[in-house]
């Protein structure tokens, strides 16, 4: 389901927060972001960039507000080759 907001103050009271669920929360350090990006009218693009808050259709012109909240699938096995488990001790 696509969400309209007036601005990003609203997109953020419309975001889902995972309350109660297992979820993470971006927060961009300065971190070069490479994301893929699936608009609503259809355009797949592909932005790289740092502190990537909102991101626009290079087709149809929407702005969108990124929700930062990620969602966490608990995974019962971790293999090496599936790149860097973070978060070990
Ligand atoms: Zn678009």
């Amino acid at each position: 389901m696509a969400k309209t907001a007036h601005d990003t103050k609203e997109a953020w009271s419309l975001s889902k927060k995972y309350d109660g669920e297992p979820h993470g929360w971006l927060q961009w350090k300065g971190t070069d972001v490479c994301m893929d990006i699936h608009c609503v009218c259809g355009c797949d693009s592909h932005v790289h960039g740092d502190f990537c808050y909102h991101v626009k259709c290079p087709k149809c012109g929407r702005i969108y507000f990124c929700n930062g909240h990620i969602e966490f699938i608990e995974v019962e096995t971790h293999n090496e080759d599936e790149g860097t488990l973070f978060g070990e001790e």
